[in-house]
């Protein structure tokens, strides 16, 4: 199965700036597209008469490449290409609704340049590691050799990324691990198929392979054979510090004329700070995912299908009888510390799935709703079962607990019962729709043609684009013209 790398890249200074001039050529090919594309989707609406031109979402760029933009040609042009062949993908990911329309790519943060096997060689070196030497460029374009930390074995890739974030500089690919001995060559089959095996256990047989995992209320994960999994005390007071230094900075940025030197410091301080929190977390996620993944007793993990979203809103606003506002606790669900909680928590639900998927084992996410109320011995569900923030009392059967095991618990049940009811456990995606090219049939059309089938009974077909149109309208709309 694929598996997805990053190691750390250290380009010295040349290369760095050769790969800096890449990674702007890529963005202005991507960028020229989206504005292009926004340009005659703009005019198609205002004019009745271009109501049939085609919108081209190709992978030509070579119409970009002028004397204006002369310094296009001191790149390669897989790199140009490259660019366009993105915009493609990105159009087809929003076709296939996985994604938005492309927009446009930022000069800030993460820049990232895209290359594919014309554009570098991983030679193997002699040293019977296994290891390579990463070689970037074109004989006409030469970057050399740029050394990179493989913490694992690897196989060649089609494809590289070679990005730049906060002054680090990042090689990331994906590429085949003949190590992920599982059935399926990508993650969705892989899924269904482990499920499906695991379908065959009875339901008591599944209980006992079965680990619930609750994010308590001010631990990060609780589970249900009773552990909790917790960032250490220094590294919740050094992300306390962390925060505030870079709520300063960016106070201070803000303050600063934008595009001078001194916001650009003042942004890189705050990147810095922001990167620091966020290795944090990804360091707690990635030990507690190994843990939970590396116990042989569990086969299927279960978690609650949470939203940050849902967790970081507003609060609705409270108001006393003469309309004066009360204090609605926004202070206390906006708190910054629960975000970080919440998100170190998603980090480890994301990276338990995929190790998980490694050894032939199964995450599963459930709805949360009510499974802090829930009895996890007889069901019973009400807000009295929950005497106070950490102790559980069912009203009904007398179970005690503590809360966040016993949410833990119902988690799990609820787990086994959505494995059990046979539902497809990954999402199918919707195939792309072939468009028909627009060949010299398309002046046969005429712009009064045109008006009357956008009005015809294919009503779904006119909000899209224009390829969209020649294909999907059926010759009786025509006709009735
Ligand atoms: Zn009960």
């Amino acid at each position: 199965m694929l598996n997805g790398y990053k190691f750390r890249l250290y380009p010295n200074t040349d290369q760095q700036q050769i790969l800096l001039r890449w990674i702007g050529c890529q963005r202005l090919i991507y960028n020229a597209k989206v504005q292009e594309d926004r340009y005659y989707r703009r005019f198609q609406q205002r004019m009745v008469g271009t109501a049939g031109e085609a919108i081209p979402v190709d992978q030509q760029y070579s119409r970009f490449v002028n004397d204006t933009t002369a310094f296009l040609r001191h790149v390669p042009s897989q790199i140009l290409r490259n660019g366009a062949v993105k915009f493609r993908q990105a159009y087809t990911r929003f076709f296939q609704k996985l994604g938005g329309r492309p927009k446009i790519k930022k000069k800030t943060g993460r820049q990232a340049v895209w290359l594919t096997a014309e554009l570098f060689q991983f030679i193997p070196v002699a040293d019977g590691t296994g290891g390579y030497q990463l070689r970037v460029g074109t004989t006409k374009f030469p970057v050399g050799i740029i050394p990179y930390v493989a913490h694992r074995a690897h196989a060649i890739p089609a494809s590289i990324h070679i990005a730049v974030e906060g002054g680090q500089w990042w090689l990331s690919f994906a590429a085949d691990d003949p190590t992920i001995a599982i059935a399926g060559n990508d993650a969705d089959t892989a899924t269904e198929r482990i499920a499906e095996a695991l379908r065959h256990l009875s339901a008591d047989q599944l209980a006992e392979r079965t680990l619930g995992g609750d994010r308590g209320v001010a631990k990060p994960l609780v589970t249900s054979d009773g552990q909790v999994f917790d960032l250490q005390p220094v590294q919740k007071s050094r992300i306390k510090k962390s925060q505030q230094q870079r709520q300063k900075w960016q106070r201070r940025a803000a303050r600063r004329r934008k595009g001078s030197k001194n916001h650009r410091k003042a942004q890189q301080k705050a990147a810095r700070y922001h990167r620091y929190e966020k290795n944090v977390r990804h360091e707690y996620a990635h030990q507690t995912s190994h843990q939970l993944v590396a116990n042989d007793t569990w086969d299927l993990y279960v978690f609650e299908d949470l939203k940050i979203s849902h967790m970081t809103k507003r609060p609705k606003a409270k108001r006393d009888a003469h309309g004066r506002f009360l204090p609605n606790g926004r202070k206390a669900k906006a708190g910054l510390n629960r975000v970080i909680l919440a998100s170190a928590w998603s980090d480890v639900v994301s990276f338990t799935r995929y190790k998980a998927l490694r050894q032939g084992k199964l995450v599963i996410t459930v709805p949360p709703q009510h499974s802090s109320q829930e009895c996890a011995v007889c069901t019973f569900t009400s807000p009295d079962n929950r005497k106070s923030q950490s102790e559980f009392v069912c009203q009904r059967c007398g179970h005690t607990d503590n809360a966040d095991h016993n949410a833990a618990v119902v988690i799990a049940q609820r787990g086994i019962t959505k494995l059990l009811s046979g539902i497809p456990l990954t999402k199918k995606h919707k195939p792309t729709r072939i468009f028909r090219t627009l060949g010299p049939e398309r002046s046969e059309v005429t712009p009064g043609e045109m008006r009357v089938r956008r009005l015809g009974p294919t009503v779904p077909a006119q909000r899209s684009m224009s390829q969209e149109l020649s294909g999907a309208i059926p010759e009786t709309s025509a006709s009735a013209s």
